[in-house]
């Protein structure tokens, strides 16, 4: 069924669907997509409300779920039934959160310290991929109420440290918000991206993504290499973020009139009041040099000095983190090409000014920092949707590629999981004397019978000169380039024939197809190492017995009737085993022909070397 919908952001009629870039945050998420017309990354918002979407969720007493802005007032009032921060549960058992347990106004459920941790909110519990799927409904919603047109495919970031199972967390979220995750992609390199850092050809450059949110602070060190982003290093600090501002603030305020924290922590209204206030103070102050508000007719004020002094030792923190980044990954400050500034507590001067120093150099502030990591997601999304053909395909081969050999079996060339680009060649023989032709067909997939891996491509190599088996040199060679594009070339090195053709691996498998190749190739580990041993005896059987024929065609003449008689016996022995499915007994009937062999074998050999050394030729 096609769809066609009309853009409001753009105002265009759009045909095809498109891939959305979401920015899952802790504090705030953002969905983000490339213009159609001006081709630039722009973060969608609804007229004139924010682009930004609080990551928070309150479940009403009645059963109605709110997402957003809305769910954020009732934080302070309704704090168990309003869940913040379910970016900081993704796959985390209660035993890796509850040195923060406090850190949590709702209940995080601790009965069993190693399953995965649920959130109680009155009898229901929900996983943290159930809450995140909250957020990502609320966000699909608001895009297809703004585009006009059903969203239903993504691109998802995540920070770099995220682990396997957090990553897989997020994707099931994605799922079940009715989302088809076609990547997750770092935060940083997300980043990276939306500065156009590492979408050009032969660019190589290390940089550095300083990431000071609402709750967390995240310093990672890239390498970018031909559209490559290698994670040189992470650090941070996963409870430090805006937040903490915005408490010493609201704690200075509090000491100035004479308050123990304690004496108010009771009168809930009065502490979100002063926690916006404060929060308010804090944006006030990234333009302005003072603040002053009016709370219940009480006056707070804030300098921008005092200010810059409460979250001095705060900043510092963030430097320390930086430079044991930067230790990690064995670079000098200096040796940074570029610094990218993300999340929204980076527009704070202060922030701007330590961070800057610290590396040397000015650091890019360009673009909205609360909105960077959303665009970059747009930008990869675009990518992937193969609208810009001119940039790089950011990826490492998902499954491995090789060839056909003898038997059936697959000879990897390039490994699953190597990063692209990336070259990898071999040489193989012929097979049968002056065989003019060999095919080349091209598989991907773990297992070890090309017969259960997926065949990508086929050519014959033609032309091979007449010459004995195994004397031809035909080198293939695969090729990878930074598009995703697979070229295969076979060449006969003593000739010079030559061949190739282009295929392109990723894209015919979804990532259920490939998961399930690769659980295969786990469940059939076993018969596949059989059926290899199998295959491997019944080919060297096979080359065996044609080459004791040539032999003995050969040299009929130098050998005795006994040979002749032993040897043919033996041949017709393994001729037997090799059409039974037993791989030991075919072993067992090579080496008895091979005992038979053997010595004359050496023995004309011997003669060869000898009638050699008298200076004549056999
Ligand atoms: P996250 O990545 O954790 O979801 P964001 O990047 O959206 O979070 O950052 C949210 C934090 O940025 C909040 O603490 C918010 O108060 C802070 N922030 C937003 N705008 C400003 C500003 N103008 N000045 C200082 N801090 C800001
Ligand atoms: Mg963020």
């Amino acid at each position: 069924m096609a769809k066609i919908g009309i853009n409001i952001a753009t105002g265009s009629l759009q045909q095809s669907e498109m891939i959305v870039g979401i920015d899952l945050g802790t504090t705030n998420s953002l969905v983000a997509i490339i213009h159609p017309e001006s081709k630039h990354a722009i973060a969608l918002k609804e007229h004139d409300s924010a682009s930004l979407v609080p990551s928070v969720i309150h479940f009403g007493e009645t059963g109605m779920v709110t997402v957003g802005a809305e769910a954020k007032e009732y934080l302070v009032s309704e704090p168990e039934r309003t869940i913040f921060s379910a970016k900081r549960l993704m796959g985390k058992s209660y035993k890796d959160v509850q040195d923060h347990a406090d850190y949590f106004t709702y209940k995080v459920h601790d009965d069993d310290t190693d399953s995965l941790v649920k959130v109680q909110v009155g009898n229901t519990f929900y996983s943290p991929v159930e809450l995140s799927s909250y957020i990502l409904k609320e966000l699909k919603q608001r895009a297809e109420h703004i585009l006009k047109t059903p969203v239903t495919k993504a691109v998802i970031t995540v920070p770099a440290y995220f682990n396997d199972a957090q990553r897989q967390a997020t994707r099931d979220a994605g799922k079940l918000a009715g989302l088809d995750v076609l990547r997750i992609v770092n935060e940083p390199t997300a980043a990276s991206l939306a500065y156009g850092i590492g979408l050009h050809a032969n660019e190589e450059k290390t940089i550095a993504v300083y990431d000071l949110g609402g709750g967390t602070f995240d310093i990672s060190v890239l390498h970018i290499h031909d559209g490559v982003f290698e994670v040189l290093s992470t650090n941070g600090d996963t409870y430090l973020g805006g937040d903490d501002f915005d408490r010493v603030i609201l704690n200075y305020w509090l000491a100035q009139a004479g308050i123990q924290p304690d004496e108010i922590k009771q009168n809930k209204q009065l502490m979100q009041q002063l926690r916006l206030a404060s929060e308010e103070a804090k944006k006030a102050l990234s333009t302005s040099q003072n603040f002053a508000t009016d709370l219940n007719g009480d006056r707070l004020e804030l300098s921008i000095e005092k200010f810059n002094a409460l979250i001095q030792p705060l900043v510092e923190r963030t430097l320390a983190a930086c430079h044991q980044a930067l230790k990690d990954a064995g670079m000098a400050a200096d040796a940074i090409d570029e610094v990218v500034m993300v999340g929204g507590s980076t527009r704070i001067p202060l922030v701007k000014k330590a961070v800057s120093e610290l590396f040397g150099r000015t650091v890019h502030d360009e673009l909205n920092p609360d909105e960077v990591v959303a665009l970059g997601a747009a930008i990869q999304a675009d990518i992937l949707a193969g609208n810009n053909r001119d940039i790089l395909l950011l990826d490492i081969t998902p499954l491995s590629l090789g060839i056909e050999t003898m038997g059936g079996l697959m000879d990897v060339l390039i490994p699953r999981n190597a990063k692209i680009p990336t070259r990898a060649s071999r040489q193989y023989t012929t097979q049968k004397d002056g065989q003019s032709g060999m095919r080349i067909s091209v598989f991907q997939g773990e297992r070890d019978l090309v017969k259960d891996n997926r065949k990508l491509a086929e050519f014959n190599l033609t032309g091979i000169p007449g010459m004995p088996a195994g004397l031809a040199k035909v080198e293939v060679g695969f090729l990878i380039n930074a598009d995703g594009i697979l070229q295969v070339s076979a060449k006969e090195l003593r000739s010079g024939v030559s061949q190739q053709i282009e295929v392109q691996p990723q894209y015919g498998l979804t990532d259920d197809e490939v998961e399930k190749m690769l659980l295969d190739s786990i469940t059939h580990a076993k018969d596949d190492i059989a059926t290899r041993a199998l295959v491997e005896a019944r080919t060297e059987g096979e080359q065996l017995l044609s080459t004791t024929e040539n032999f003995i065609t050969k040299n009929t003449s130098l050998l005795s009737a006994a040979e002749l008689r032993e040897t043919a016996a033996a041949m017709q022995n393994l001729q037997m085993a090799l059409t039974m499915d037993a791989k030991d007994l075919i072993q067992e009937k090579i080496e008895a022909l091979n005992e038979i062999s053997r010595p004359y074998a050496e023995r004309l050999m011997d003669q060869a070397i000898s009638q050699t050394l008298k200076g004549q030729t056999l």
